[in-house]
């Protein structure tokens, strides 16, 4: 009767530690939920479908690098997520620098809500202005001159105040914002997120043709196709925005100073630190700078001093770096050697498989890195050939998740990979790229 008893015990011993540590992993997915959830509620609440599968990718690639149970896992077994553009390729070079990029902030300082009071954006910070022109003047990839500069919270942030400011308020209609397809996919979400009665989204510019104002958003290069691009709609009363998050001599060859009425940049894509959240804006007219400017103040009151502090050293390093004796060590260099040989890489995976294809892209001299290449983007369009109609679907059949181009305004053929990606997860992502047959 002891001996049942114990046996008995014992049984239930192990049925309560089984029972406590599935609710414990299953703590720890709610966790995640809800400490990522705005994310991914934002950008994706529509894509219900790919919950379970992003879930367990949360626990299993870039996005928790040390979780156990990515070390557990088989390196070929597991789901690689290059959906989002998350630039954590360049973490191992700023690692590397050590305490060059450092910032300690005392706790009295920017504590005011004021930047420099007398200044049309009175949030920006005069010495991240400072290293804001300095880098573009060490590149040469924008005109800063008589430009009027705006910091935003990340350029999503000054996109929506460019938006506002460009809108006409006496319209009866709200104005039309429009974007070559394949565009990228959170335009359409953002202009139509709080249903505006400025603007309102109006899908493919190349379809285009209402009479009267409109808003053209030109990415250049191209997210999702990595395409240098131009305005399309042939219209007289056309308002142009120039994305130019990926002007940068590590994705495509600088080849003259962009000189547009509104450009947009961000450190997310240039120097990959996306956690910041900064962006900035070069404006040509006063009066568009003052109405972006009174966005921000409406929207977040400014923009973070401490990140604005934090994104003026990391600019002032790469400048300093690509002058300096060590050119060889430069941001630039590094990273454009990095994304030479990932693209390297991805063209062979390509064509061993057979399955895919990806465009070429005609070489160009680059006036910064004083070489000839071609564009490199810091995303792969990639289209299943044959008779593979969904290609995103196809993928995650692969463990591979991806952004299909229904989301770009594009045929599902497509895919947008992200080519940001930490050296591992690319290096898997490949390897089994190449294996698959179909
Ligand atoms: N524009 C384009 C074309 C982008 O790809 C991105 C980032 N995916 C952004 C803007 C947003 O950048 P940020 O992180 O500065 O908001």
């Amino acid at each position: 009767m002891a001996y049942i008893l114990s046996v008995f015990a014992v049984r239930n011993l192990l049925v309560l530690s089984l029972a406590l540590n599935v609710s414990l992993i299953l703590r720890v997915l709610l966790l995640h939920d809800s400490q990522d959830g705005s994310f991914n509620g934002f950008f994706f609440a529509e894509q219900k479908e790919e919950a379970l599968a992003t879930k367990i990718t949360r626990l299993s690639s870039s996005v928790a690098p040390s979780s156990s149970l990515t070390m557990a896992e088989g390196d070929e077994d597991r789901v690689i997520n290059l959906d989002h553009g998350d630039p954590t390729m360049y973490e191992s070079y700023w690692q590397k620098k050590g305490d060059e990029t450092t910032v300690v902030i005392p706790g009295w300082q920017f504590m005011s809500y004021f930047s420099d009071a007398t200044r049309l954006c009175w949030f920006l910070e005069p010495e991240f202005a400072k290293q804001i022109v300095r880098l573009h003047n060490v590149v040469g990839n924008a005109v800063t001159e008589n430009r009027h500069i705006v910091v935003g919270t990340g350029s999503t942030q000054l996109f929506q105040a460019a938006l506002y400011a460009l809108s006409p308020c006496a319209e009866a209609e709200p104005i039309s914002v429009v974007s070559a397809a394949p565009y990228y996919s959170s335009y359409p979400l953002i202009t139509d997120c709080l249903k505006s009665r400025l603007y309102k989204w109006a899908g493919d510019a190349r379809s285009f043709s209402k009479n009267g104002p409109y808003i053209e958003l030109v990415t250049s290069p191209n997210n999702p196709d990595g395409f240098a691009r131009r305005s399309v709609v042939n219209g007289s009363e056309g308002i142009l925005i120039h994305d130019l998050a990926y002007y940068w001599p590590q994705y495509t060859p600088i080849s003259s100073p962009a000189n547009y009425d509104l450009m947009l940049f961000t450190v997310s894509k240039s120097t990959g630190h996306a956690g910041m959240r900064i962006g900035w804006a070069l404006v040509k007219d006063e009066d568009v700078a003052r109405k972006m400017t009174k966005y921000i103040e409406i929207n977040t009151i400014g923009v973070s001093k401490d990140s604005q502090v934090r994104a003026a050293k990391v600019l002032k390093v790469i400048s300093d770096n690509s002058e300096g004796p060590n050119e060889g060590d430069s941001f630039f260099e590094f990273s454009y050697r990095v994304m030479a040989k990932r693209w390297k890489q991805l063209r062979e995976a390509v064509q061993q498989s057979g399955l895919f294809s990806v465009s070429d892209f005609p070489p160009q001299l680059c006036m910064f890195l004083n070489r000839v290449f071609e564009p490199q983007p810091a995303f792969a369009w990639i289209k299943c050939e044959g008779d593979i109609e969904d290609c995103e679907s196809f993928l995650r059949g692969k463990k591979i998740l991806t952004r299909g181009g229904k989301h770009f305004g594009v045929n599902p053929k497509y895919v947008r990979i992200s080519m940001l990606d930490r050296d591992k997860n690319y290096e898997t992502f490949v390897r089994r790229l190449s294996t698959i047959r179909s």
